[in-house]
This record gives C-alpha cells, sequence and structure tokens, in this order.
C-alpha cells in the first residue's frame, strides 16, 4: 500500500498498476549472476544471486529449476542477511575458560586440526567407537556416514531421530517410500487432499505451489492440525485434533471405509500383501509368520482352484478373508482378515474415538465418505498404457484421486511409528498409493521393504565398519547389540529398546555420554547440531551435563569438537571449533545418496557452488572432514602411499568418489563423455555440467513408469538402470509386517536372539504386525488432571529453526515467541491476551506471555520454536527481545519417560517425542520481565538442577 501511495504522489497522471516505464525492470541489477542452491531451510530451491561489486544485491529464484520453478520465499530471498550476518564464526576457537562461558582464543587451522587429530587418532587406534559423531540438519550426510563408516565408529546419525524418523520408518516398512520430502500428492490430478502437522521447511515450495495448483482446480484441501497456521491456515476445512490422537482419527476412518466396503480389494491383492497367508499357531515359533513355499514364497488361497498357491502367482483369485489349512496341517488366515478384524472392532468406532480426538462422529463419518466418494465415484482413468510386474499390459491408469500428506506432526509422538503406519494403511485401503491423484513416489523410491542397507556392526581388518552406521535392521540379528543383547551404540539406535532407529537418536547422545550409559566415551564431534538449546529436550539439564564434571574435577564428556559457521548457543560449550562457510561460499551436493530433489515425475539432484570465497578464516567443513581423515589416514581417504586422496576436497570428492563401481555422489553427465546418468565413471568435467545447467540435474521418468512405480515394469527397469534399485523385482506394499512380528517373536521366547527380560514385555507390545493406537508415553506416566494441556512448538514459516534469529531481515516479522491458547481456554484460567503465565510439566516450569488464538484445538497451547535465544548467543544485543520476553518451551520437555525407564522416544525407532508434553497453566503473580527465570525441579539421574535460567547465560 505505501509503495502505491508514493507512486500515486509521486506521479499523479499514472495508476499503480502501470510501472513507469522509466523503472527499467530489465535492467539487471548486478554484474555478475551466479547459480546455486538456496540453504534458508530443507526445500533446496535454486537460487540465481546477483553480485554488484562483489557484493549481494539481489538473490532470485531460478525459474529453470524443477524444485521451485523461481519461487522464492521470504526466507530464500534473506539469504543475504544470512551470509552477510554479524554472528558467522571468523576463525577456529581453542576453549580458555570453563565450558558454557563462551571464552576462547583464535588459533590457526593447523592448531586446530592438530588438536583434533590428536584427539580421534588416540581413540582410533584403541576404541573408534569412542568417537561420537553427530551432525544436525546438515545436508551432508552421504559424506559423513561415509567417513563415520571409514572412521570404524558405530556412534553416528543425523538429526532424523528428533525429527521425522517415525514418518520415514513408518513408510519404509510399509510402502517402501514415505512422505517427508521423499514422496508428494499428485498436484495435477489429487481431488482431495488430507494433510497431517506438515511443517513449512521441507519441500517447501513445491507444496506451496501444489496448494495453489489444488484450489485453482476447485479440490478439496483439509487440514489435520491442532494448530491453524500455515498451510492449515489455507485450507478448506480445518479439523483441530488433539495431539497424539491422529492413529485414532485414521483408525475410525479405516472402520468407516471396512463397514462400508469401501475398499479398492483389487488393488489391494495386485499391490500388497493383503492375501498372503498369516500362520495361526499360537506359542509356536511361527505364529504370525507367512506361510511360505519351499523357495520361500508367500502363499494365498486360490478362491478358484480351491488351493493354496504362490502369492504373486498370476491368474488367480486370491482370498482376502477366511481360515486355511495349509498342507502341513497348519491354520492360517489371510492378513486383510487379521487387519479387517481389528479395526472393525469397537475400539475404532468414530463414537469411540470422538472424545479424546475432539472430532465430532458426523465430522468423522462424513471424511471417510468424502474420501471413499472420490475414491470410487470419481475416479480417473489416464489413457496412458503400461506393463505391470508381471508382464500383463494394462490400457489405462486408474487412478483413485485422493491424496494424504504428513509430516512430524503425527510423527513427534511415542506412537507416531504406528500412526504413520496406519495412515499408509488408509491410503492403501483407498487403492491410493501411486495411482493418477494420490500420493506419489519421488525416485529413487520405492525401494524394497524394508529397504536392503542394513547398519554397519563390525570391523574389518583396516578398521572401517563393514557397512554405514545407519540402516535398517531386517530382523533381530541385524541389532547392533554384545552377546547380552546391551546396546552397543551411545544412543541406542537398534537395540532392543529402539530396534528400527533407521536415522539414530541424536537427542539420547548427551545425556548418555554423560552418565557413562552404556559407555563412556572420549569425544563428542558435532556438525550444526544446536544441542545444547532448541535442538534439546530438556535444555536446562543438557547444559549441565555438557559442564557437569567426575570426582577428578574432568569433564564427564572430556573433549567436544563441535563445527558451525554461526555463534549458536552450542558453541560455548565445545573445546574446539571447526568454522564453517555460509552456504553461498562453498561446494554442497544435494545427491540421490542422500536427500534428493527428486519430484515424482523425475529424478533429480544438485550442487552448491561459491558464490563467494570466505572473507574470513573459515572452512567448509566437507573439506575439513576430507583433510581429518587423511589425517587420520582413514581407509578411502587416503591413496596406496598415504597420501590425501582428494587434495582438492569436497568438490574431487564429489566428482571422483565412488560408493559402488560407477556410483558416485552425483547422478548427471557421469562417464568420460559426459553421457552416462546414474551409473558411469566419473567424469572430470561434472561440476562444469551441473554449472552450465544451474547447478541441477533432472531426469524424467518414460510415460509409462510414472504411475503404479512399485510395479511397473517401466519404472522398476529405469530404477535398476539409474542404479536406485537391484532388481526388478515388484515392490510388494506391507500391511502386515512380518519384520514386525519377528521382533514380537524373539521377545515371547524364540530364536537366537532375544531381548534383555527388562525389555521383552515392551517389545511384545509395540512389535505389533498391525498397526495401532496407544496413549502416548507421557500422558500413561503423569498425572493428566495435574496436566491437562498438551504443549506443541510450530515452525515459524519465516524462519529456519533457530538460524533466522540472527538474520536482520527476517527479525523484522519476529524477534519474540508467545504463548498462544484458545480464547475458551484462557477464560477458564482467568488469563486475558498479554497477561504473563506460568507453564508446567512434570519436569519443570516457565513464565511466559500469552496470546489468544482462536485458530488452536482449546486443550492445546503452542508456540514458536526457536525464537527464544541464550543471552550470549547469535551475536544478538543483550537487551535482544529473543533472550527476554522470548523463550524457549524445550526447558519443559523431558528427555527421558517421568518413570525415567527409557528415552522420551518412540519405542519401535527412537523418534523423539516432542509432541507427547503435557502441561498446566496458570497466570501468574507477578512478573519482573528484566529478570525472567526458568525454575526447573527435574526428576532423573542427576537429582535435581534449582534456578536455571533461560535469559541469562
Ligand atoms: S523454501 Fe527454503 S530453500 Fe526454498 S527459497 Fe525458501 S528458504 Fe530457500
Amino acid at each position: 500500500m505505501r509503495y502505491h501511495a508514493y507512486l500515486l504522489s509521486s506521479h499523479p497522471s499514472r495508476t499503480p498498476s502501470m510501472p513507469h516505464a522509466d523503472l527499467k525492470l530489465d535492467t539487471p541489477v548486478g554484474d555478475t549472476i551466479k547459480t546455486t542452491t538456496c540453504y534458508m531451510c530443507a526445500c533446496r530451491c535454486g537460487i540465481k544471486v546477483h553480485i554488484k561489486d562483489g557484493r549481494i544485491r539481489y538473490i532470485e529464484g531460478n525459474r529453470a529449476h524443477p524444485v521451485n520453478k523461481g519461487v522464492l520465499c521470504a526466507k530464500g530471498s534473506a539469504g543475504i542477511m544470512q551470509h552477510y550476518s554479524p554472528a558467522r564464526l571468523r576463525a577456529p576457537l581453542k576453549r580458555i575458560g570453563k565450558r558454557g562461558d563462551g571464552e576462547f582464543v583464535e588459533i590457526s587451522w593447523d592448531e586446530a586440526l592438530g588438536i583434533a587429530t590428536g584427539w580421534l587418532g588416540n581413540i582410533r587406534k584403541t576404541d573408534p567407537d569412542k568417537l561420537a559423531f553427530f551432525t544436525g540438519r546438515d545436508q551432508s550426510q552421504a559424506l559423513t556416514g561415509w567417513w563415520a563408516q571409514a572412521f570404524g565408529t558405530v556412534n553416528y546419525a543425523a538429526h532424523g531421530g528428533f525429527c521425522s524418523v517415525n514418518m520415514a520408518a513408518g513408510g519404509l516398512y510399509s510402502i517402501g517410500g514415505s512422505f517427508w520430502e521423499f514422496g508428494e500428492p499428485d498436484w495435477e490430478h489429487s481431488k482431495y487432499l488430507l494433510m497431517f502437522g506438515v511443517a513449512e521447511d521441507h519441500d517447501s515450495n513445491p507444496i506451496k505451489t501444489g496448494l495453489g495448483k489444488l484450489k485453482t482446480r476447485g479440490a478439496k484441501f483439509v487440514a489435520i492440525n491442532p494448530v491453524k497456521t500455515g498451510y492449515a491456515a489455507i485450507a478448506d476445512e480445518w479439523v483441530g485434533i488433539r495431539p497424539g490422537t491422529d492413529g485414532l482419527f485414521v483408525g475410525a476412518l479405516i472402520h468407516e471405509l471396512l463397514r462400508n466396503d469401501w475398499i479398492d480389494f483389487d488393488y489391494l491383492v495386485r499391490y500388497a500383501n493383503a492375501h498372503w497367508l498369516v500362520i495361526m499357531a499360537p506359542g509356536a515359533a511361527d505364529d504370525g509368520m507367512f506361510a511360505r513355499d519351499g523357495e520361500g514364497r508367500p502363499l494365498c488361497f486360490d478362491r478358484a482352484a480351491k488351493h493354496v498357491t504362490p502369492a504373486s502367482a498370476s491368474g488367480i483369485e486370491p482370498a482376502i478373508v477366511g481360515e486355511f489349512i495349509l498342507a502341513d496341517g497348519r491354520r492360517a488366515v489371510p492378513a486383510f482378515q487379521l487387519l479387517a478384524t481389528r479395526f472393525l472392532d469397537a475400539e475404532y468406532t468414530p463414537a469411540a474415538v470422538t472424545e479424546r480426538c475432539g472430532i465430532s462422529t458426523d465430522t468423522i463419518k462424513r471424511i471417510a465418505a468424502e474420501i471413499a466418494d472420490v475414491a470410487f465415484n470419481q475416479a480417473i482413468r489416464l489413457p496412458v498404457r503400461w506393463t505391470d510386474s508381471s508382464g500383463i499390459e494394462h490400457e489405462e491408469m486408474l487412478g483413485r484421486p485422493v491424496s494424504f500428506h504428513a509430516m512430524r506432526g503425527i510423527a513427534a509422538h511415542s506412537n507416531g511409528f504406528h500412526t504413520c503406519r496406519m495412515l499408509h494403511t488408509l491410503q492403501l485401503l483407498l487403492g491410493a498409493v501411486d495411482t493418477p491423484g494420490s500420493f506419489r513416489y519421488q525416485p529413487p523410491f520405492p525401494k524394497p521393504i524394508p529397504p536392503a542397507n542394513r547398519p554397519g556392526r563390525n570391523r574389518r581388518e583396516n578398521g572401517a565398519l563393514d557397512a554405514a552406521p545407519l540402516g535398517f535392521v531386517h530382523g533381530p540379528e541385524d541389532l547392533v547389540v554384545d552377546a547380552n543383547g546391551k546396546p552397543r551404540r551411545l544412543d541406542k539406535a537398534f537395540s532392543w529398546e529402539f530396534p528400527l532407529a533407521a536415522h539414530g537418536m541424536l537427542q539420547s547422545v548427551i545425556r548418555n555420554a554423560w552418565a557413562g550409559d552404556p559407555y563412556p566415551i572420549d569425544t563428542l564431534f558435532l556438525f550444526m547440531a544446536n544441542m545444547s538449546w532448541n535442538s534439546a529436550m530438556n535444555t536446562t539439564e543438557t547444559m549441565h551435563m555438557l559442564t557437569d564434571r567426575d570426582a577428578n574435577g574432568e569433564y564427564k564428556i572430556p573433549h567436544i569438537i563441535y563445527s558451525d559457521a554461526y555463534t549458536s548457543e552450542m558453541v560455548a560449550y565445545a573445546d574446539l571449533i571447526l568454522p564453517d562457510t555460509t552456504y553461498l561460499e562453498r561446494h554442497d551436493c544435494i545427491s540421490l545418496l542422500d536427500r534428493p530433489i527428486s519430484d515424482a515425475d523425475g529424478a533429480a539432484d544438485s550442487i552448491r557452488q561459491p558464490v563467494f570465497a570466505p572473507d574470513r578464516d573459515v572452512r567448509p567443513f566437507q573439506d575439513v572432514l576430507l583433510d581429518l581423515g587423511a589425517r587420520l589416514q582413514l581407509p578411502g581417504l587416503v591413496d596406496d602411499f598415504g597420501d590425501a586422496k582428494y587434495p582438492g576436497g569436497f568438490p574431487e570428492y564429489m566428482v571422483k568418489h565412488e560408493r559402488a563401481p560407477g556410483i558416485g555422489l552425483l547422478a548427471g553427465w557421469r562417464g568420460i563423455a559426459a553421457d552416462k546418468r546414474g551409473i558411469g565413471e566419473p567424469n572430470p568435467e561434472q561440476l562444469k555440467r551441473y554449472i552450465d545447467n544451474g547447478c541441477f540435474w533432472h531426469h524424467e521418468i518414460p510415460e509409462s513408469a510414472r504411475y503404479y512405480k512399485m510395479a511397473n515394469r517401466d519404472y522398476l527397469a529405469w530404477s535398476k538402470g539409474l542404479g536406485f534399485i537391484g532388481s526388478t523385482d515388484p515392490v510388494v506394499l506391507q500391511l502386515y509386517s512380518e519384520t514386525l512380528q519377528k521382533f514380537r517373536l524373539a521377545a515371547l521366547g524364540h530364536g537366537k536372539q532375544q531381548p534383555p527380560e527388562k525389555d521383552r514385555a515392551r517389545v511384545a507390545r509395540y512389535f505389533d504386525p498391525l498397526p495401532f493406537w496407544y496413549e502416548p508415553f507421557e500422558w500413561s506416566g503423569i498425572d493428566q488432571n495435574k496436566f491437562p494441556l498438551s504443549a506443541l512448538t510450530q515452525r515459524p514459516m519465516f524462519m529456519y529453526h533457530s538460524w533466522g534469529s540472527q538474520n536482520a531481515w527476517l527479525r523484522q516479522i519476529a524477534t519474540r515467541n508467545w504463548l498462544h491458547l484458545h480464547p475458551s481456554t484462557a477464560a477458564l484460567h482467568g488469563i486475558v491476551d498479554e497477561d504473563w503465565l506460568i507453564v508446567e510439566s512434570h519436569h519443570g516450569r516457565i513464565e511466559v506471555q500469552a496470546k489468544l488464538h482462536a485458530g488452536v484445538e482449546p486443550n492445546t497451547v503452542w508456540t514458536w520454536n526457536a525464537i527464544g535465544k541464550r543471552r550470549g548467543a547469535w551475536k544478538l544485543s543483550d537487551d535482544a527481545p529473543e533472550h527476554a520476553p522470548g523463550f524457549l518451551l524445550n526447558h519443559v520437555i523431558s528427555d527421558v519417560l517421568p518413570d525415567l525407564t527409557y528415552a522420551n522416544a518412540d519405542p519401535i525407532t527412537g523418534q523423539a517425542a516432542w509432541f507427547d508434553l503435557r502441561v498446566r497453566i496458570e497466570k501468574a503473580p507477578t512478573h519482573d520481565n528484566a529478570a525472567q527465570t526458568i525454575k526447573t525441579s527435574i526428576k532423573s539421574s542427576m537429582n535435581s538442577i534449582e534456578n536455571s535460567t533461560s535469559a541469562t547465560p
């Protein structure tokens, strides 16, 4: 408005809709334009950086880029201020004061790398597992995981354990793919989208543009979310569900579909294991396993031939209900029958779940009827010929145009894995996985279920692990445990406590290192993980653990190395700082081996190229890691003479390194002639080809292969040809999970590997081969009458984790947060807008300021995440609102369960259960803004910590 007013007053003859020709909108604003990839959130849009006289003038979205097609969000534009942030680290630092005080001296890189090499060299010679190497929201896991494998430590992971591993694992163990950023709604054809709890930092611009397409076409968009922010704010219908009850809601939808026979039975027997026979032999070692023939093929009952036959046979009429006798006399029933029995139970009727979910029975029934109507009465048929994996040709592609998308909102609960599996079950019943109009896989997905790569456990002669530390467990034999079944990993991932922890458990590392449980470590090496602040549950106690000393006065975690580009809160708690560059000063690789940027119609990867040389004594972390590896003489990082194998650093590694013959970090322009894709010998010109193409590569899927990818002959061949999968066997979608049943059987006393006594009942209960809902653990462990409200953090769409608070432009949007609560909830407590109130959990209490917000379900309070900052961090002034009244809810979130038995996490995947938090609120009697404090009363192994503060260091 102001801009228009200016035009009108300056040029009264012109209207606001007719810009002055003299404005010369086409004139370049800079003298140079460089393409690269945005890193202001995890979406990884293509950008063009306009430079004038060596400084950035402007960042523009790259219209040719497959991710954003020119769209740029406010964060992306504000990358300028990230690059020039006063919080940038300037040189390597060595701690000279006490941990936490933030007193450092600048040192040379030689000295810094010498110190790191000394610590790490000793560990590698003695026990590589004494290095815990954990990274945060970096996009370099294809390098960091490989480096950890070469070092030989099992103690490696990135941040997925506290992000959305339930979503990833729930999907990969069910449909061989997942939502997150690995799949997408069919934006072109979907007529109905149900979205559960999605923040605006993954796949951000594609979702925004996709929602625009849906709304333009008049498709219905329903948001299931306790809070009406972000995407939910533009939904056609907002369903304010109570946190942690999504599984009940989805279970009730499934109940309604089953009750009304709104099921795509054809789809279920063609593409899923609905008809596979499950052995019914209570007490036996094979109870609940699939019946198989002598060649290991799952069996089904053919209704036409009236006998048991391989489930994958063509031309059969598989039974999906009934009881059948196998040739050896064992009883068996189809998996679908077990599923139907579960969800037709009274437990999942809309009437049974309505109160807990906070959603009326009418709404649940209506939504079930709406999605069924769209799926079956409004089915679409694309006139595209395709051939399935059995060789059967189809004239068209039948579509069920109901799509779903979900992420952390349903994942960050201790019941999240089964909730995610339940959501995939709902999709399968509708025939709505990778059909036109439904959810679509993005290459390299789908993968076999579970994916083939198992976690590394044993060391080779050269000290390297036999596989990367993270992977997918197929059964108890793959767990990373010792002979007594005790965890071998510091975070207890892949142990009987958290068997399918595919992304590790970064959130447990500091507690376990501090407690020496299961063993003490020597060095904690963190990259871009703000573990002393917003990346820690239980922030107050975590800061104590990082500074706690043993009886000899030595720190309980002896050495901490940290790499970051900025003075985040974690910097003060490290002994040695290796300063990273900004994202505009380095090469990066957005690899298909890591977190790809593919879309449903094509595979893609991309790079970052340095737009500027650093003007400080900082180095790209990837270069530093390769340098350290060479200094440590790690296998794969040095040549036969012991010299660095990649002296040119990460750009050289990106091009030359081969993970398997012909497979490297980048899939485009491989081969000497740059004419190979996916698989091909290294091409020295590869980076130039990427840069010439705007820093990305995109390869389209043939039209006949774009749907039914799990069983589409052309897709499976295309995917194998690019090295994404090892065989063209179809991926059979798993309604019933035999993998989970293997663990249950072990807990019931079968097999060589069985859980320790303390974990038996837990494994037996939660490793249910069919999804189910159970009450979140924190709720069961507390008096729910005392703590009646759920408390959530939401990701601000204008900031990415903690990074935004150093950014001058983004700080103009917000410098502080509030606790938002429904007006009716506020009235119950006598609270009015901007009152101060106390928020108390079973773990701690915090004083915050209230803002009333009708867009939240009344039993939930919420705040923006990571706006609150610790004084002394991010180069903010001492009176910055981020210190006070800004606050961090993490202070009242516990990283362990109320009874201290296990980490506060999902019992299958180890996903941090941030969103299980229950609190009570009351009006603060008095409030002294200048002395905002958090009093914590922590029930834990360290007894109590009193009077920690968030506002002061
Ligand atoms: S969505 Fe994320 S990656 Fe894309 S422009 Fe915005 S901040 Fe950058």
